[in-house]
């Protein structure tokens, strides 16, 4: 039996190593994984306490329209609770909006290397795939709105740009959004919203009004440190959302995962908190980097990708010795270089010494 012709070629997601694996291979006791950004820092005491109580209910199938979640949203973001669609992590938005949107008729434009989800699900919907390589880590604007057609449905923009750490300026999207066609989708994921501390990054919000067809996902996996429960959400006018929630799931986020969203909402203090101890870590790496006349890219993420100029496999195998998890950059785009996941203070100490070390040994 023959699957879709276009999931010929596609690969299943493939994630970073898990912990479990890794030390098993290296009989290694202690390991850390900062290769897919989470949150070194974990979630808040709030979320652990909301959850507990909910323990009892465990039979019982979730609100479907994440009401308490939605109207909490709603209220802090000030945007109507119909502007508001939530999924199993940001990666069942993303899939939503293809799966609502994107035919075999259609095309869709993207930078490369980006995000790979974009273009995994659009492949799905049998879409063409335009993609626009980014210079120095960053979108190449103005090529992507080259390559919209009247075949273009979807275009989109990696806010905080995985794996670069990059980030779009706000005379950028303002001059992007004026010159994309009404009719085409601008899809702004905000997966690392929460880290951001750039003072010319873009309110997309503020952007709604003007422009009907941006649609804005967001995550509790990141700073809020929920990966594990799936809360992701998007945020559109009601017409986009209408068309997304009629290919939603009935029950697709949990009564935890709804639950601990929206206490971890209500504690800001703790996102700020994470978002300090993440900037001195960052800056940190980019110590190192100045020290070692490493190319880096500057991050508004909770990562850095760090050029080593030799093959990004040796030093994420050095580092799996060491008992840390990082991301090679050779899946990403990247072949020279790492993407790290900024972790705890001394887990930062740590793995700098251990590159430290690694440079002295060499240059011996
Ligand atoms: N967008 C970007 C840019 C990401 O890096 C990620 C997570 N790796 C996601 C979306 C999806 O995250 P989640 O499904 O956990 O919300």
């Amino acid at each position: 039996m023959q699957a879709k012709r276009q999931l010929q070629h596609l690969k299943p997601y493939k994630p970073g190593k898990n912990v479990e694996d890794v030390q098993e291979e290296l009989g290694l006791t202690k390991i850390v994984k900062l290769a897919s950004n989470e949150n070194p820092f974990g979630c808040s005491e709030a979320v652990k306490r909301a959850i507990e109580k909910e323990m009892s209910e465990l039979a019982v199938y979730p609100d479907g329209y994440a009401t308490v979640l939605r109207e909490k949203t709603a209220h802090f973001l000030n945007v109507g609770t119909e502007n508001l669609i939530f999924g199993d992590g940001s990666d069942e938005v993303i899939q939503m909006i293809c799966r609502a949107y994107l035919t075999a008729d259609d095309n869709t434009v993207m930078a490369a290397p980006t995000f790979p989800q974009y273009k995994h699900n659009a492949v799905v919907e049998g879409a063409e795939i335009r993609e626009v390589p980014v210079r120095d880590g960053r979108h190449d604007l103005e090529r992507m709105i080259e390559a919209i057609d009247e075949k273009t449905k979807i275009v989109w923009l990696c806010m905080v740009n995985n794996p670069s750490g990059e980030y779009i300026r706000d005379k950028e999207l303002a001059s992007f959004l004026s010159q994309v066609p009404e009719k085409v989708l601008v899809v702004c994921d905000e997966a690392y919203y929460e880290y951001v501390v750039a003072d010319d990054y873009p309110d997309t919000l503020s952007f709604m009004n003007e422009h009907r067809n941006l649609v804005i996902t967001r995550t509790f996996s990141k700073a809020y440190g929920l990966a594990a429960l799936r809360v992701g959400y998007g945020i559109a006018n009601t017409s986009v959302i209408a068309a997304i929630e009629s290919v939603r799931q009935p029950f697709n986020t949990s009564r935890i995962g709804q639950l601990a969203a929206a206490a971890a909402l209500e504690d800001q203090p703790f996102i700020d908190h994470c978002r300090k101890l993440n900037r001195e870590g960052l800056e940190k790496f980019y110590r190192f980097c100045r020290r070692h006349e490493l190319t880096y890219y500057p991050s508004q993420g909770n990562f850095i990708l760090i050029d080593f100029a030799r093959s990004g496999d040796e030093i994420y195998d050095y580092l799996l010795r060491k008992g840390y998890i990082v991301r090679s950059g050779t899946a990403l785009g990247y072949p020279n270089a790492v993407r790290i996941t900024i972790g705890s203070e001394d887990e930062n100490d740590d793995i700098i010494e251990h590159l430290q070390h690694y440079f002295q040994h060499q240059t011996q």
